[in-house]
């Protein structure tokens, strides 16, 4: 039990996620709400990150679970302080860090959906990007030689100073970097600017780069293609990194090197046998049957050796397809009454019961995990769910 479950829904995890899991949640959502591509969600962005910074860290979780967020203020983080969620994210993506950045410019993270298949038989797919590239007309210099002047907005201080009214009596300074030289305090007379850019420096271009998805990658992986970011004058472009986000498959789930996937055989074949027929990611089909005699109970967990995921960079090795199997039974009054009798004839023995007046006798319902799980939540999480809108009761569906 943990004693809140805010950062646990920040990631959109439960409690008992994997650090996997975790990371794989976080990546997702740094890279949905990243202020580069969601301008707008700046807070959450941040939210993410320090939920992030916490559930990722085996003491600072601990000590979450425990006391909650109040002892992750207290004691866990010294003095309450988080890191820049920049500074987690740049971590996280390999973005080289704060020194880094000042001497180069950023790098881009992309996410790419990928197929299971496409992991499995390798690929080749080319993604669109926008970039910043220096302007060929003016190289970069954005107008004329020699027309650079102090800005006459900020007066070459690349800062503006507001001045609010927030209450009688009471002003605020607010210091915003100047719009007008966007901070560098020096900028291009208008009329002198580059026709092309206009006097930005840069231009807007569409890049197309090539990304080769080999056999056995997975997902989370990172491609970097170095010094393929936005340009800027005087300044190394960063990186496009581009992140591997492996969509979920009908059949087949991955771990590690292995494939995992249920199996359903029928009573019968549970008990005399049976062949059945799989259909591999690269579209072989591969037939399998029990061996003379065997039974297979339900949940029955069996391998094929080779057949998993082929191994990154050594795509002639693979791992292990594992099947469970899962035993359908037959419906209630599958046989009529009168047949049972010759259907228990050729089952294993039953163990008989003996029944003394001094017994109780019991009745025996079915059992709804579910409403068990609902009546707990609604006593304590009421609260932390408000995203779903007002509840309609403890009758209300939970899927
Ligand atoms: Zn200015
Ligand atoms: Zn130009």
């Amino acid at each position: 039990m943990v004693k809140e479950m805010g950062y646990y829904d920040t990631l959109g995890v439960k409690p008992n996620a994997t650090s996997d899991e975790i990371k794989r949640a976080y990546r997702k959502l740094a890279l949905k709400y990243h202020p580069d591509k969601n301008p707008s969600e700046g807070e959450r962005f941040k939210l993410i990150s320090q939920a992030y910074e916490v559930l990722s860290d085996s003491k600072k979780r601990d000590l979450y679970d425990q006391g909650g967020e109040q002892a992750i203020k207290e004691g866990g983080l010294s003095g309450g302080n988080f890191s820049s969620p920049m500074d987690i994210f740049d971590m996280f993506f390999g973005g080289g860090g704060r020194m880094n950045r000042e001497r180069r410019g950023k790098n881009v993270v992309h996410q790419l959906s990928v197929s299971l298949e496409d992991m499995y038989n390798g690929a080749t797919r080319k993604l669109a990007l926008q970039k910043n590239v220096i302007c060929d007309k003016c190289k970069g210099y954005g107008g004329k030689k020699g027309s650079v002047e102090k800005c006459p907005i900020c007066k070459g201080r690349g800062v503006q100073v507001i001045v609010q009214q927030i209450g009688p009596g009471m002003v605020q300074q607010i210091q915003t970097v100047c719009p007008d030289c966007k901070g560098q305090g020096e900028r291009i007379n208008p009329k002198d600017r580059c026709s092309v850019c206009n006097g930005n420096k840069v231009v807007r271009e569409k890049k197309i780069i090539e990304i080769h998805i080999d056999k056995g990658m997975k997902d989370g992986q990172k491609l970097v293609f170095h010094g393929e970011g936005d340009q800027e004058p005087d300044l190394e472009p960063g990186d496009v990194i581009i992140v591997l986000d492996q969509k979920d498959h009908a059949v087949f789930q991955r771990r590690g090197q292995d494939l995992i996937m249920k199996m359903k055989i029928q009573l019968t074949e549970a008990l005399c046998g049976f062949k059945k027929t799989i259909e591999t990611l690269d579209e072989r089909v591969l037939v399998i049957q029990s061996r003379p005699g065997e039974v297979i109970k339900h949940g029955d967990i069996k391998c094929i050796l080779n057949e998993g995921m082929p191994i990154y960079k050594s795509p002639l090795e693979k791992g292990s397809l594992i099947i469970q199997f899962l035993v359908d039974f037959p419906e209630h009054h599958w046989l009529s009454p009168d047949q049972l009798p010759l259907l228990e004839a050729l089952l294993p023995p039953r163990e008989e019961v003996t029944v003394t007046e001094d017994m109780d006798q019991a009745e025996l319902t079915e059992f709804d995990p579910r409403e068990r799980a609902h009546r707990h939540r609604h006593g304590e999480a009421y609260e932390e769910d408000d995203d779903n809108g007002p509840r309609t009761g403890v009758q209300c569906q939970t899927s």
